[in-house]
């Protein structure tokens, strides 16, 4: 072999180990680094540029500390695999993403950090509360959404909820599923997602009727309403108060025994 071809030889089986030694998310994790800056600069601005242009209008407190997430939003990727969603939220174009992602077989991925805004929710409501994503914790189940959630991914989700239950003091009626900020857009988590389980353990409320007395004038999209739905379109609050309280039945008229679900849990809100 000639030097020549030898050099080029080097180069080429260097640039081979070097791509498959290389960390598969180094480029996206760089990418994150600088707009992690980029905020970091935005804080330390001094003084501010909105301090109504007088440099005595700002006078730095001595006292104060980061906003916290207050909800905890409950997701399934409704893709095949945990590589695939990863994929998808390091995809500037896709535009999406979640603070945690939990694979199937319960590893736990953090995309970022907790007091930063993930892209998770859209359009969204709870109660009076719109842009969930600018209040809440994301999490991402890898799940394709017509399967059971494995008991490895429920029992990592409960690590993760004990963490951010811990950090940020969040209410146990803030721990909620996709489909119950926003109704008639989203599904997920689905009528598979262990949402009794998870009250049991202290996150999210859950029902007891055996001596609910329900007032003959309540109604029930009244109830709805104060849990938190958006009642604007009444079959799609009952779709999505169905699918994280009555998984079993899949109509959207509200009978007797919601009556008294429904009372039980507003009372509990
Ligand atoms: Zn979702």
């Amino acid at each position: 072999m000639n030097p020549h071809k030898s050099a080029l030889f080097w180069i080429f089986f260097l640039t081979i180990i070097w791509t498959c030694t290389r960390p598969p998310y180094a480029d996206t994790n760089r990418s994150y680094k600088k707009q992690a800056r980029g905020y970091g600069k935005e804080l330390m601005e001094y003084p501010l540029s909105d301090s109504f242009e007088t440099a005595d209008g700002w006078v730095g407190t001595t006292n104060f500390s980061m906003r916290k997430p207050n909800f905890v939003i409950i997701h399934h990727t409704a893709q095949d695999s945990t590589e695939q969603t990863l994929r998808t939220f390091t995809l500037p174009r896709t535009k999406v993403s979640s603070h945690y992602v939990i694979g199937h077989d319960g590893k736990i991925y953090h995309m970022l950090h907790d007091l930063l805004r993930a892209h998770h929710a859209g359009i969204s409501k709870w109660g009076n509360t719109t842009d969930l994503n600018s209040t809440s914790i994301g999490i991402e189940l890898d799940n394709n959404g017509s399967e059971p959630f494995s008991d490895e991914q429920i029992n990592s989700l409960l690590t993760v909820l004990d963490k951010l239950q811990k950090a940020y003091s969040i209410p146990v009626t803030n721990f909620l599923g996709h489909a119950d900020i926003a109704p008639g857009r989203k599904v997920d988590p689905s009528r598979y997602f262990p949402w009794e389980k998870l009250a049991k353990a202290g996150y999210g409320i859950w029902y007891d009727t055996t001596r609910t007395q329900v007032p003959a004038d309540f109604n029930m999209m009244q109830g709805l309403r104060i849990i938190g739905y958006n009642t604007t379109n009444e079959k799609n609050a009952i779709q999505s108060y169905r699918i994280h309280f009555t998984p079993q039945d899949t109509s959207r008229q509200l009978n007797e025994a919601d009556r008294k679900i429904i009372y039980d849990l507003m009372k509990k809100s």
